[in-house]
């Protein structure tokens, strides 16, 4: 046998900086997993939970492919999501505020818009444009005026520039977080901002319940961040964070607050005694578990 030569498993690399991970146990999904309200056979997928300590990436492994995910969302009925969001319980307030604040300019685009709602709560003095798989959730977006380019980033004509890109709820989906930032790049304008919304798996009650998490539960959440991350991110393709914080996906009643706490750390206490480990933990979503952060655009400092 060679010096230095280990008979041990082969280092699992980082999807995002190519870095060794490290093993984080089994993931946690429900025993009827569906995507988008589409049942989804996940196999193998999905196994295991890794972390890389270079990035702070948290990723489950093996992927499941980008195109069965696609396919779910492509059928997602159109009840899956709502109508009519209540703007303020989805923050739609301060997204728009960011976007006034930092955009250079009126174009703006929303990957993953789903109906349109917070394009159309943005209001027809911008020019409104969106992605979406979903063709039923499309359909409504066109016909409340927003121009559909397409399902993906891929979609984009390669001369179409943005002066701001938004990815609400659309991180965690992702196989390749760095090709998606390139992506993003590529189709923003000069001093163009970045816009988005997604998990933070430092927050405490997601360390407190593990991979059982109901944010890490949801099959088609595949990747989750931390703020090193999305540092990360911004370094490698030359953007600048301009604003974060760590916020809830959305606004709650104080009662609901109450309720998700308690029921979040009795589920979070009985895991770390052994009980209940392979069971997603309830929802909590009033928690302090996202990051709303905006990046302003290469070459634009
Ligand atoms: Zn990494």
């Amino acid at each position: 046998m060679k010096r230095g030569f280990s008979s041990g498993p082969l280092p699992v690399p980082c999807p995002l900086c190519a870095e060794p991970t490290q093993p984080r146990g089994e993931t946690v999904h429900g025993p009827d997993p569906r995507v988008a309200g589409v049942p989804i056979e996940l196999g193998s997928h999905a196994a295991a939970m890794r972390a890389c300590p270079s990035c702070g990436l948290l990723f489950k492994r093996p992927f499941v492919p980008d195109e069965t995910l696609l396919a779910c969302y492509a059928a997602s009925p159109g009840d899956n999501w709502e109508h009519d969001p209540d703007p303020i319980k989805r923050r739609f307030d301060q997204i728009a505020a960011l976007i006034e604040k930092h955009a250079p300019g009126r174009r703006v685009l929303d990957i993953g818009c789903s109906n349109g709602a917070l394009l159309k709560h943005l209001g027809s003095n911008w020019e409104r444009s969106g992605l979406e798989p979903s063709a039923e959730a499309a359909r409504v977006a066109t016909e409340r005026g927003i121009s559909m380019l397409g399902a993906t980033l891929g979609d984009l004509p390669a001369d179409v520039r943005f002066d701001a890109i938004l990815a609400i709820d659309v991180l965690e989906h992702l196989t390749d977080p760095d090709a998606f930032f390139r992506g993003v790049c590529t189709h923003l304008a000069p001093g163009g901002v970045f816009v988005a919304l997604t998990g933070d798996h430092d927050a405490w009650g997601w360390r407190l319940q593990g991979n059982a998490y109901w944010y890490a539960a949801l099959p088609e959440h595949q990747v989750f961040y931390c703020r090193r991350t999305i540092e990360h991110l911004a370094r490698r393709n030359a953007m600048q964070l301009i604003a974060y914080r760590r916020t809830s996906h959305a606004r709650h009643k104080p009662t609901r607050v109450v309720r998700d706490a308690l029921r979040g750390l009795i589920h979070g206490l009985m895991r770390r005694m052994g009980l209940a480990r392979r069971t997603p933990a309830p929802g909590w979503l009033p928690a302090r578990d996202h990051m709303l952060f905006v990046l302003r655009g290469p070459g634009s400092a």
